[in-house]
């Protein structure tokens, strides 16, 4: 009898056991995410390292302007950027002027909370973009909104603000890092230690204009994007990066394609390889250019694709093959680590 009673309790702890692990939402499945594996992202030096302060590379896809794309901006989407693409970071873009969050404030508000609510729920990184090329001019509403998103999710370690997309051709000193300071100052009440990166003049290429005057914060890095088939983004901006670098900056490549700096043209695969070979170098880490079926070369689809992912080889773009892959096997090894740590 009284080995009866003993089985019967191990078969209800059993099932309690089981049921209890199937209800557990994914983010709190502890050791099983690349969030959780990697920690907090934070600068040391001019390197972004993880929790035990180990140089990190995040890789993921950049989604398009939240006005226009916005059919992304929803969980199953990111879920299979995640499973199928391997994104350990997905950058979701708030388009803040052309009928952007100016204009429709809650409702791009509310696409920009869906992305970051399922990158926590999945596990990854997200960078929330104030997708703006005269932030400097809508101060109010940029602090309004960081305030928002730093009082919500300022203790989430999956976080990163992205305060200025792409400055113009406007003075560091005068314009930019002013600006970058009142946003900082509304963040770091809320959240004192996630990463902040501020974009740089000129279309957020002269990170070495920032790097001569940085921004007095630990956690700052600094955006740097560049377009690989474009005639002007060669080796003098891989300088650029290098002389940031050297006087102690911390870059994030938050927006690349591999068109022209206008979406289009052809993909110069020469130039496209020493790009790839110098962001491996240094192990820098990037966003691609961009989640969209709009027709033009950095888009990842080639035709118009269903908005919850399950997307087939067929509907991608050229630079949707040769990223996905790229994006694949750089990150493949993190997941197969939590893979057999999940074991
Ligand atoms: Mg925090």
């Amino acid at each position: 009898m009284r080995s009866l009673i003993l089985f019967f309790i191990l078969v209800v702890t059993y099932s309690f056991v089981k049921t209890e692990d199937s209800i557990v939402p994914e983010k709190d499945k502890g050791k099983r995410t690349i969030v959780s594996h990697v920690g907090l992202i934070h600068v040391k030096g001019n390197k972004l390292v993880d929790q035990n302060d180990t140089p990190v590379g995040l890789h993921g896809m950049s989604l398009f302007w939240s006005q226009w794309g916005g059919k992304f901006y929803n969980a199953d989407c990111i879920r299979w950027l995640r499973d199928d693409w391997k994104c350990t970071v997905v950058r979701a873009v708030c388009g803040i002027q052309s009928d952007g969050y100016l204009a429709y404030p809650e409702a791009e508000l509310a696409k920009i909370t869906t992305v970051i609510d399922a990158c926590i729920d999945l596990g990854i990184y997200v960078i929330v973009d104030w997708h703006d090329h005269s932030a400097e001019k809508h101060l109010q509403q940029s602090k309004e909104f960081f305030r928002k998103i730093a009082y919500k999710y300022g203790s989430a370690p999956n976080l990163i603000y992205e305060i200025y997309n792409e400055p113009l051709k406007v003075s560091w000193e005068n314009v930019i890092k002013p600006y970058a300071e009142e946003v900082l100052k509304v963040i770091r009440q809320y959240d004192p230690d996630n990463l902040v990166i501020v974009g740089t003049p000129h279309w957020s290429q002269e990170v070495d204009v920032a790097a001569r005057k940085p921004i007095l914060d630990t956690n700052i890095a600094y955006a740097f994007h560049f377009y690989s088939s474009d005639g002007w983004h060669k080796q003098n901006l891989r300088d650029k990066v290098l002389g940031a670098m050297k006087k102690g900056a911390p870059i994030f490549i938050t927006e690349y394609g591999l068109s022209e700096a206008d979406g289009n043209g052809a993909i110069d695969t020469v130039e496209t390889a020493k790009w790839f070979s110098f962001v491996d170098e240094y192990s820098l880490s990037t966003c691609n250019w961009s989640i969209s079926d709009k027709p033009e070369t950095s888009a990842a689809f080639v035709r118009e694709v269903d908005s919850l992912g399950g997307w087939k080889d067929s509907a991608l773009s050229l630079s949707g093959k040769i990223i996905r892959n790229r994006i694949r096997n750089l990150n493949g090894p993190l997941f197969e680590i939590l893979k057999s740590a999940g074991k």
